[in-house]
């Protein structure tokens, strides 16, 4: 089938980025969809500011091509790409008040002082800073002045917004607030973002769809929820939370399917039952596989409890949610360990 160009906001083409006989992006190809959030997730140094600085126009690349609209932007400056962006570090003018932060990128475009005093009065309600208008930003806290950038990298109407990292400085409880405010920024803007971070949970939270880098390049692209429950590699299923790799586990693995050549099978640690020996045996045993091993230690963490069992050779990970009525085994205890074998997965190596 022929591809349908139009869909894509943003396509880079076989684009590679070298720093001297480092090479940061390899042979990079990936398209964004109009009104997409794409998150390019990955370990510190895999080239993910270098792919958003690519498509800013900050950096040139040494192979390859970006299009925009279907066009190519080799000869578009970072100023004309007509994109919204929000830095890791934020990036806001230290001389320049709030009022006079977000009223920058309209000067920028030639919007007169009218319209541009509603425009800011108008985002600075949309992201709760109404009040501090006169402030600098040395007199805001990190989420205002997170909430700033952002507004900032909004107000323009930009068809694009990048953001680097841009909850990578906030305690907990602020990222998540934020995480929920960009979700339905994204959602009433209707905005193509490509978001890069190497937070699994913003980018599980945020994305429609998440592509995995490794050291310049693509692991796997895919939904939140494929990524997680369906990773290809054993590098994808490590990064994005805790797996069980089962490699000589000394038990055979009862799969539903034959395991391809190359591969090693992995379960995530929640869909392991942990159950005391001489618990009642399953109705629908048949689809599960059981073993039995030892409690090695239990950590208590609020409403979960996580489990080392050894069982075999392997210490399996077991997570569990803490339900009433559910005693918590202990260190030492004899137990069963259960899973469907439909949940075992088979990832690259
Ligand atoms: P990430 O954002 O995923 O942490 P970067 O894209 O910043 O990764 O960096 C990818 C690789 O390129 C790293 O090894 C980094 O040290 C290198 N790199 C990035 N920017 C430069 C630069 N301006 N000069 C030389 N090397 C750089
Ligand atoms: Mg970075």
């Amino acid at each position: 089938m022929e591809k349908d160009v139009t869909l894509a906001q943003i396509e880079f083409r076989n684009v590679t980025k070298t720093y001297g006989a480092l090479a940061a992006v390899k042979d990079l190809s990936l398209s964004v969809r109009r009104g997409e959030f794409l998150t390019i997730l990955g370990p510190s140094g895999s080239g993910k500011t270098t792919s958003l600085m690519l498509l800013a126009g900050f950096q040139a690349p040494n192979q390859g091509e970006i299009f925009i609209a279907g066009k190519s932007v080799a000869a578009v400056p970072s100023y004309r790409r007509d994109q919204g962006i929000v830095f890791q570090s934020y990036a806001l003018f230290p001389h320049l008040n709030v009022r006079r932060n977000l009223e920058f990128p309209l000067e920028m475009r030639g919007i007169k002082a009218a319209e541009r005093t509603m425009r800011v009065d108008r985002i600075l309600a949309r992201v709760h800073l109404d009040g501090l208008e006169d402030r600098m930003p040395s007199q805001l806290s990190g989420g205002q002045q997170q909430r700033v950038a952002l507004a900032r990298a909004l107000i323009a109407d930009p068809p694009i917004l990048l953001l680097d990292e841009p909850l990578g400085a906030l305690d907990r409880n602020l990222r998540e607030q934020m995480q929920t405010e960009i979700k339905s920024l994204h959602k009433e803007f209707g905005i193509t973002t490509v978001c890069v971070t190497h937070d699994q949970d913003e980018a599980l939270t945020l994305s429609d769809r998440i592509v995995v880098m490794r050291a310049g390049r693509i692991e796997q692209t895919d939904t939140p929820e494929a990524i997680y429950d369906r990773p290809a590699t054993q590098f994808v299923a490590k990064f994005l939370g805790e797996a069980n790799i089962l490699e000589n586990p000394g038990f055979t693995i009862e799969a539903n399917a034959p395991q391809p050549s190359g591969t090693v099978a992995m379960i995530r640690p929640e869909r392991i039952c942990i159950v005391a020996l001489n618990a009642p045996k399953r109705v629908d045993v048949d689809q599960y596989q059981s073993v039995t091993g030892t409690v090695d230690n239990m950590i208590y963490a609020g409403p979960l409890r996580k489990y080392h069992v050894r069982v075999g050779s392997t210490l399996l990970v077991v997570r569990e949610h803490v339900a009433s009525g559910r005693r918590a085994l202990q260190p030492g205890d004899e137990a069963r360990v259960e899973w469907l074998r439909s949940d075992v997965r088979f990832v690259a190596v």
